[in-house]
């Protein structure tokens, strides 16, 4: 049941009407008495004593004055117009001043009365100002009753300047929370829960965390509603994926046959780690039950997800299936493709190579031995995903560098093989904090290499200023001396910005001089290149032709060649700490110690500054992504950004950790016992989830 009051359109609240409702849906996509209710306040703001006047400084802050208004106009024009007032207590003056909403404030103070103002200090010429301060007539009778913490909600300035200020806004709030009744908004944790964790139940807890009366009132509040929202989250992802796991059948693979056996026993060039080990069990698993495997592989750069690509593969073609691989860049392909032919040399299979730049005879030929079923693996990129593109049987789909891709891309994929879709294993080596990954991905199976190869030494990284660049180079040379190669990176975000192209113009030019021929030979690559000369150069640097390799972030993405020990990065300040991952990940991948080399202005940002010390920190691909969520919040993440999953209301995944474990545990065991939640005990829980399907639409799978 849905409550009738809170599904009511939002111009029906009495102070809001059609122009501010058109308002709040445009801003704030407020459309509901609901949606208002549950827009939560982001801070308080504690108006239980007043400051004095003559004791404020630029560092006071935000602060409640008591005072009368002694003087109020508008001085300057056009742009500059602006609302300056004075507010005197019986300790000094200070000046108030508006940019916006100059008239409608104008109208709405009166000179010599007493207002309670609030507002934050800054410093103006020699004295203090305060700009945009909340407004409210000093009310005796009031005052002794008004509630201690004050809630401050999300706004903007259109917002603002039409009147529907945070005072407005809590106006409109007390209407509402008058009018809504425990009918309304219905208990949706079982009791068992409440009692269990001490929380506060709903409609209270909505109280609470509008108008708290004390700051334990407000604490109790936003944690029962951090955890109510992280809880029926993964109570619905966890459904999700039971009701996927019965729905969609799949493929069974339960032979291990002479292809996995042949290559594991004679072929396999090293021991497999043991994280390498249990993986594969984990998805033999899969494969054996009939039901599509969706499996998320997630292992840091180096940790050799390639391999156990290949073993999967020899297992789908030993029950007669074939597989595909699927990497974001032509390069990557390639390099798989290498890789994978050498390994499989000598045995009985047959692997084919499609990307966009294969064409003509080439291209015919691999598509119409990927229909008979001659080829038994292809490998390539977005060009798989064609419609012409048609197998025999594919029982098995591979992505490399899952985030590359569109959700919707990858979904083509699924609709390559009849009756069942194939079995799908997205790899990646952007490794995901565990608070995220139970959330995006908490409808999936995930496994993890936590554990790399033996034998590698951890790169050692250091940051140097643009001015120690000759130094650098000198340091460069001597690791040429050895015999060792290198890559120059920098930034080019966007292939088509023509500044960063001539950035890397003029670094490889300058590098040519340094580096002078016929002593060194320097590779040069980025995205604009034409296809053949990309591999000329890449093929030359992996063959150990050139020395120096000067990129952009083409490089990024899973190429190999270890005989290269030193990644210097240029501007480093302009990349995310998952990229400047992703690119120390290029080197350490020999038996040789390895240097990572962070070059940037004198100048930093404070962000850019600690992801550069980060960076220097730690060689921990999780520590970094941990990092990287505090840094810059989960809706910018890598591959995270198409997923309206994170639209959290009130919980923050960055910070709610141990909330979210908590919330994620107690749903498993709870639909674990009762998978239906049919038990009366959980009948509150399973009204609200059938109240509330819509917000569920478009969530399912991410492959
Ligand atoms: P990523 O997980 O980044 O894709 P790769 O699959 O490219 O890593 O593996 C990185 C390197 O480690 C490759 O040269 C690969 O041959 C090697 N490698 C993978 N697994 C092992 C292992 N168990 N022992 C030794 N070397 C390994
Ligand atoms: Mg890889």
């Amino acid at each position: 049941m849905r409550s009738k009051l809170l599904d009511s359109p939002i111009e029906y609240l009495k102070g809001v009407g059609p122009a501010r409702a058109e308002l709040f849906k445009k801003e704030l996509s407020v459309f509901s008495f609901e949606d208002l209710l549950l827009q939560y306040p982001f801070r308080h703001v504690d108006r239980t004593t007043f400051h004095r006047i003559a004791e404020l400084t630029p560092d006071s802050g935000e602060v409640q004055l008591r005072g009368v208004l002694r003087r109020i106009e508008s001085v300057g024009g056009g742009a500059k117009k602006r609302l300056v007032g004075k507010l005197r207590d019986d300790s000094g003056v200070i000046e108030l001043v508006w940019f916006k909403g100059v008239s409608w404030i104008q109208n709405s103070l009166e000179v010599g009365k007493e207002y309670v103002v609030f507002g934050r200090v800054s410093a103006y010429g020699a004295g203090l100002n305060i700009a945009h301060p909340e407004m409210e007539e000093f009310d005796p009778e009031k005052s002794k009753t008004a509630p201690t913490l004050l809630p401050v909600y999300s706004s903007t300035e259109k917002l603002n300047s039409k009147g529907l200020d945070v005072r407005a806004r809590r106006r409109l709030l007390i209407e509402l929370l008058q009018r809504v009744t425990p009918d309304d908004l219905p208990e949706n944790l079982p009791d068992y829960l409440l009692k269990k964790l001490r929380l506060p139940s709903r409609l209270p807890a909505i109280y609470g965390i509008h108008f708290p009366k004390s700051q334990e009132e407000l604490d109790a509040a936003r944690k029962r509603l951090k955890f109510e929202e992280l809880f029926l989250l993964q109570v619905r992802l966890l459904q999700l994926k039971s009701g996927r796991q019965a729905s969609i059948k799949g493929y069974v693979f339960d032979q291990i046959g002479e292809n996995f056996n042949n290559y594991y026993k004679e072929k396999i060039p090293f021991e497999l780690t043991e994280a390498q080990k249990r993986v594969i069990k984990e998805i033999r698993r899969d494969l054996g039950v009939g039901i599509q495997m969706n499996r998320l592989l997630q292992g840091d750069v180096g940790s050799g997800k390639t391999m156990v690509a290949l073993l999967c593969m020899l297992i789908a073609l030993d029950n007669g299936y074939q597989a595909c691989l699927m990497a974001p860049t032509e390069i990557l392909a390639q390099q798989h493709f290498q890789t994978i032919t050498e390994n499989l040399e000598g045995l009985n299979i047959e692997v084919g190579y499609l990307t966009g730049n294969v064409k003509g005879k080439a291209r015919k030929a691999v598509l119409e031995r990927l229909e008979s079923g001659e080829l038994h693996i292809v490998i390539g990129t977005h060009a798989l995903l064609e419609d012409w593109v048609q197998f025999q049987n594919l029982g098995l789909a591979i992505t490399d560098e899952q985030h590359r891709f569109g959700v919707e891309q990858r979904g083509r994929l699924w609709n390559k093989s009849k009756p069942f879709p194939p079995h799908v294993l997205v790899m990646t080596a952007t490794p995901i904090p565990r608070t995220l990954a139970m959330t995006l991905y908490g409808d999936l199976d995930v496994s993890v290499i936590d554990e790399l190869p033996p034998g590698r030494k951890p790169v050692t990284t250091i940051h140097r200023t643009d001015s120690h660049r000759l130094r650098v180079f000198g340091f460069m040379k001597e690791q040429i001396a050895l015999g060792r190669q290198i890559y120059v990176v920098y930034p080019l975000i966007e292939e088509s910005e023509k500044l960063d192209l001539k950035n890397l113009e003029e670094g490889y030019e300058a590098i040519q001089r340094a580096f002078p021929m016929p002593e060194y030979q320097v590779s040069i690559l980025h995205g604009r290149m034409k296809a053949a000369d990309k591999d000329f150069e890449m093929a030359r640097f992996v063959k150990g032709e050139t020395q120096l390799m000067v990129a952009t972030t083409v490089i990024e993405v899973g190429v190999n060649v270890p005989n290269a020990s030193v990644m210097v990065i240029e501007n480093t300040e302009r990349f995310g700490l998952s990229q400047l991952h992703q690119l120390r990940g290029r080197v350490g991948r020999g038996a040789d110690q390895s240097y990572c080399i962070l070059m940037s202005g004198y100048k930093l940002t404070k962000e850019g500054r600690q992801r550069i010390e980060t960076m220097c920190h730690t060689n921990d691909g999780f520590e970094i992504a941990e990092a990287d969520l505090r840094l810059r919040g989960p809706g910018d993440l890598e591959g995270t950004q198409q997923s309206g999953i994170l639209n959290l209301k009130i919980a923050d995944l960055a910070r709610d950790g141990r909330i979210l474990q908590t919330a994620r545990e107690l749903a498993l065991h709870i639909l674990e016992q009762d998978p239906q939640l049919q038990h009366p005990s959980n009948a509150v829980l399973k009204s609200y989830l059938d109240a509330h399907k819509e917000v569920w639409k478009g969530w399912g799978r991410i492959s």
